[in-house]
């Protein structure tokens, strides 16, 4: 299939776009490399330098590209930035969703594959999260992610342009050829990997008192090429669809240290700091719906792999990407 892949420069995009065309697609990256890299798009892809916010650009491209398919990584993802900025947000993520999905309209495109995320559940009720669990998001990013999970839904009824909506939960990991490099870097496994290359001090817990076994937050880390299986397999799925997308296996602070310690053989000093705000105790995916409709089999379940794939990568990149 053609595929374009928006934000194919990005951590999660360029390992989806390297997935996608190992496995035969011919893939484009759209990119404004805002926070992407140009050594992440994958060299056997095409490349369109642009940002969503260009309507006519990108309505040319899908126009031109006889695209069957598109993935829209392409987006702002920093909780707390997006409590100062909210306007950020909802511009690019929403608004310049909208461009993407007209151009969809546009060039006939009949299927999109959306990163949507575990925080358009806010505070959940429930854990493990389900598809049925309420969506109540208690930031920007999170809502503006709602948001477009719904202008999708009226895009599939209206325009009939069949829709996945995948929320991430922890996205982590490393392929042989693309990592994490974010500036500044905020994710809990990189900035531990820091500490192991020398580069930092000591890791900060961000609170020991909530409420889990040893006080400090868990989450489901979930490998970047199992969101990348995921994203093939939606794209030719049958019917539209939401997923919810983590091994079911929840991981406290503590415990990816400890993991990344055995990893690395550095003892990773780790200081407690106070809560960061917004963050929720406990975020944990079911994912049966994905693995029921789509076939989904995540390969990558302990944290050990998940870690080790991103130390590899780190010691090949040391410093991240070129600047
Ligand atoms: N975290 C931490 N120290 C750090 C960075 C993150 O204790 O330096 C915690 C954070 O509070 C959260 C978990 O690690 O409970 C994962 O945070 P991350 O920013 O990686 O992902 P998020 O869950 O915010 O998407």
């Amino acid at each position: 299939m053609k595929v374009l892949v928006c934000g194919g420069a990005g951590y999660i995009g360029s390992a989806c776009a390297e997935y996608l065309i190992d496995n035969g697609h011919q893939v484009t990256v759209f990119d404004s490399l805002v926070t992407g890299h140009r050594d992440a798009v994958d060299p056997r892809a095409e490349f369109v330098h642009g940002d969503l916010a260009d309507r006519d650009l990108i309505i040319d491209t899908c126009r031109k590209g006889g695209f069957d398919s598109i993935m829209h990584f392409a987006a702002f993802s920093l909780v707390g930035e997006s409590m100062q900025n909210p306007s950020k947000y909802f511009r690019n993520n929403l608004a310049n969703g909208i461009n993407l999905a007209d151009a969809a309209v546009e060039g006939g495109v009949k299927s999109i594959v959306f990163s949507s995320t575990a925080a358009t559940f806010g505070q959940p009720e429930e854990s493990p999260i389900r598809e049925t669990t309420e969506q109540n998001p208690i930031n920007p990013y999170g809502e503006s992610k709602l948001c477009f999970e719904k202008v999708l839904k009226w895009y599939n009824v209206i325009h009939r342009i069949k829709y996945a909506a995948l929320r991430y939960f922890n996205a982590a990991g490393a392929s042989g050829n693309f990592g994490e490099d974010h500036n500044p870097e905020s994710h809990l496994i990189p900035l531990i990997l820091q500490v192991a290359q020398g580069k930092r001090e000591k890791i900060m817990i961000f609170g020991d008192d909530y409420n889990t076994t040893d006080g400090t937050c868990v989450r489901d880390y979930i490998h970047i090429l199992d969101l990348a299986q995921a994203h093939m397999l939606a794209m030719t799925a049958p019917e539209s669809g939401h997923y919810n997308l983590g091994t079911g296996n929840g991981l406290s602070v503590e415990e990816i240290i400890d993991a990344a310690r055995e990893v690395t053989g550095h003892p990773i000093p780790a200081e407690v700091a106070p809560r960061r705000a917004g963050d929720p105790d406990t975020l944990v995916a079911c994912s049966d719906r994905a693995k029921a409709m789509l076939g989904w089999k995540p390969q990558f379940e302990s944290a050990h792999t998940i870690i080790d794939s991103a130390w590899k990568w780190i010691q090949k990149h040391p410093d991240g990407y070129a600047k």
